[in-house]
């Protein structure tokens, strides 16, 4: 099952999308079960967005042992975690703003985990009961601001820096998917979920026992080796292997007063 969420007439809402481009409009959010409405919709006449409405999204640092390596850097004993407002979300098709504070923003190809119900203090062999499905994310990076800061609030955190889409796939098992980043159509990632340090399960499991996971919320489980640099006018894609293809234009902010 795929889940979208898009807009017609200005109003937002989920729905389920069929083998081919039907969609069928779901009442709510289809975290408690699917309510069909009354409207189909063809993908090709509707806008998507971001397919879900997370409260957080939960980035992970250095989980693929080819990136760690990559950089140079040891494995992590445990999962290195940090958020991203909610205020980054953008969805497929959007443009990613470069900010005038950064001379360099980074594309991060990575597996969503999109949480299905409230998870607190779960025990590792429950953690698949809550996750609600997968789909792709790229965890656009401000690459010296990173560098720069202790804290990556700034660096992953402006305004259109965390495309997530282009839909929610529900049943698939994630331990073996291929993940590739293309820019301007060029390969640039190209790795496998195989090569995660933690994998989803096990993340649900830990972040449980560090917050509250609520429907909705988003853990982007950490890029493989390749990241680098975007420029605007660029197109970038996320594309997973049963999951789909997340694709972004990437852009400049424009006229604008002077900032810090
Ligand atoms: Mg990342």
């Amino acid at each position: 099952m795929r889940i979208v969420r898009y807009t017609v007439n200005g109003e937002a809402r989920y729905g389920a999308l069929d083998a081919g481009d039907g969609i069928r409009s779901l009442t709510a959010a289809p975290f408690d079960g699917l309510v069909y409405g009354e409207e189909r919709h063809r993908l090709s006449e509707v806008e998507l967005l971001a397919p879900c409405e997370p409260s957080k999204i939960v980035g992970i640092g250095l989980n693929y042992r080819d990136h760690a390596g990559e950089l140079g850097l040891e494995l992590p004993d445990e999962p290195m975690l940090f958020l991203m407002p909610d205020t980054a979300v953008i969805g497929p098709g959007g443009t990613i703003r470069c900010p005038e504070m950064s001379e360099r923003v980074d594309y991060e190809g990575e597996l969503g985990i999109v949480v299905g119900r409230p998870a607190f203090r779960i025990r590792l062999e429950d953690a698949a009961d809550y996750i609600f499905g997968y789909t792709c994310f790229n965890d656009v990076t401000a690459r010296d601001l990173q560098v720069r800061d202790t804290q990556f609030t700034r660096s992953k955190g402006f305004d259109t820096f965390a495309p997530i889409g282009p839909w929610i796939v529900t049943d698939i098992d994630p331990g073996a998917l291929d993940i590739e980043t293309y820019l301007n159509g060029a390969r640039k990632q190209c790795s496998n979920t195989r090569q995660l340090v933690f994998d989803p399960f096990y993340l649900v499991y830990f972040i449980s026992w560090v917050m509250t996971l609520q429907p909705g919320d988003v853990i982007a489980s950490g890029t493989p080796a390749g990241i680098g640099p975007m420029q605007p006018g660029d197109r970038v894609e996320v594309r997973i292997q049963g999951v789909g293809s997340l694709i972004n234009d990437v852009g400049a902010w424009g006229e604008a007063p002077a900032g810090p």
